[in-house]
């Protein structure tokens, strides 16, 4: 089985994943705040783990997928406000769409999708645990996490203590007995229409300890993967990664993943894109598979441009391998392509490079149209399927430049009786998976095995 190096955050490195046994490998990443439609940005991780779970998956590996929703927030209780309706509504109103917005990329559903209300006897329990060995603490009906009971409190994130400010605001300020420290269970306030009991009273949870939660009942802790932006290596991570040592005495995760942000940087608004960046208005404009490719174009670590410019070119990758398509044959590639399909997962065993992958397979294609002979499709099936984009080499699509020509000179030679000709590029045109179906309104492309 190939070795395969992942960065992890934590050690600022490349680490070798070690799968569990039985090739068992976990990956948690953290999911969408249902709040409202989400962000093309927000299906980042989504793509990203996706993928990654083809691949291991590919390599032989055993993988469980648990991206979660978040379903109790403060983000709900402000969005539900002013909308009138209770937030509990919203929220499932909101992870209906998200199910919906992300279904439509085609890549399939994480194995779990756990809820953050459907996890509350876990996070209790998990509080429960914090509270038994001092690292945290009720007061007034909230439960804050002793930060500085941890000695290893920043290693995630890789700040020093003292530089770290939680984000919670004045909230909670004068019950808190240090700055640093942070809510684990918030008590109801005014306004805020879920609660739970517990037993140092009703309330719901804060943030972090969901997932927490929601992880180590799905996948236990220690587990191979976790991931989710970089934007929420700190806080979140870090606080992930502090409730899970401090309450079970174990590490929540071995290697953490973050993938970088969508930068909207240099979109022209109003033209082809108008102002869609809300995932199911984009997949509605340029269709799943230019964007699935747009995201197979940047390494998962690195920011990633989304603009007009970039997704025509996303599109035009998309028409070259459905064009290429056409004149493969079935069955093996031949045996002097395969070093571009052992590069190919090799650049995916170090970091999960799919933008150096995609330059192999696009090797791999130039190669096969320079051949005269119809080359076997498997290597290119196996490619894709790892990108998620397996669906190119579907017969299915519109017929490409040169296929047109082809069908213009055939009519031009129609039109001079000259049979032979017209019946040698049918036969062209049906070597690159094209029928001709001659009709009223003049002859047209069919897809051949339609
Ligand atoms: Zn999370």
């Amino acid at each position: 089985m190939a070795t395969i190096r992942l960065h992890d955050t934590r050690s600022a490195a490349l680490r070798e994943l070690m799968p569990g046994p039985g090739g068992r490998v976990g990956i948690y990443a953290c999911g969408p705040t249902v709040y409202g439609r989400i962000h093309v940005g927000n299906a980042r991780p989504f793509v990203v783990f996706s993928l990654l779970k083809r691949f291991l998956e590919h390599e032989g590996h055993d993988v469980t997928l648990v991206i979660n929703i978040t379903d109790v927030n403060d983000k709900i209780y402000d969005a539900a406000r002013p909308l009138g309706v209770p937030s509990a509504q919203l929220a499932a109103e909101m992870a209906t769409h998200y199910v919906a917005d992300t279904e439509a990329l085609g890549l399939g559903r994480p194995d779990a999708e756990p809820l953050a209300s459907e996890t509350i006897d876990g996070i209790v329990d998990l509080i429960a645990a914090l509270i038994e060995r001092d690292c945290a603490y009720a007061v007034d009906g909230d439960v804050y996490f002793r930060v500085r009971r941890d000695a290893d409190y920043g290693s995630l994130s890789h700040r020093a203590v003292d530089e770290m400010n939680q984000g919670e605001g004045i909230e909670g300020a004068g019950r808190k007995q240090d700055p640093l420290d942070f809510a684990l269970w918030k008590a109801q306030k005014q306004g805020e229409d879920t609660s739970w009991d517990a037993p140092w009273g009703r309330g719901r949870p804060g943030w972090h300890i969901e997932c927490s939660a929601m992880a180590e009942q799905l996948l236990g802790v220690n587990f191979e993967i976790h991931g989710g932006g970089n934007d929420l290596a700190f806080p979140h991570h870090e606080n992930e990664a502090a409730q899970t040592r401090m309450g079970r005495g174990a590490e929540l995760a071995q290697i953490w993943m973050h993938n970088g942000m969508l930068q909207l940087k240099g979109m022209t608004m109003g033209k082809s894109l108008g102002n869609a960046i809300r995932l199911h208005e984009v997949v509605d404009e340029v269709g799943r598979d230019a964007l699935i490719m747009l995201f197979a174009n940047a390494h998962y670590r690195q920011p990633m441009l989304f603009d007009d410019e970039r997704l025509a070119a996303a599109a035009a990758q998309v028409a070259r391998i459905r064009d290429a398509a056409r004149r493969l044959a079935d069955g093996d590639s031949p045996a002097d392509m395969r070093a571009h399909r052992d590069a190919f997962f090799a650049a995916l065993a170090e970091d999960f490079n799919t933008a150096q992958a995609l330059g192999v397979l696009f090797e791999w294609v130039r190669e096969a149209n320079r051949r005269d002979e119809r080359v076997g499709r498997a290597d290119l099936v196996e490619m894709l399927t790892v990108l998620g984009l397996e669906n190119l080499l579907e017969a299915a699509g519109a017929a490409g430049p040169e296929d047109l020509e082809l069908l213009r000179r055939r009519q031009d030679a129609r039109a001079c009786k000259d049979w032979a000709e017209a019946d040698r590029l049918r036969a062209e045109l049906a070597e690159r998976g094209w029928t001709v179906r001659d009709g009223p309104d003049g002859a047209e492309l069919v897809p051949r095995d339609a």
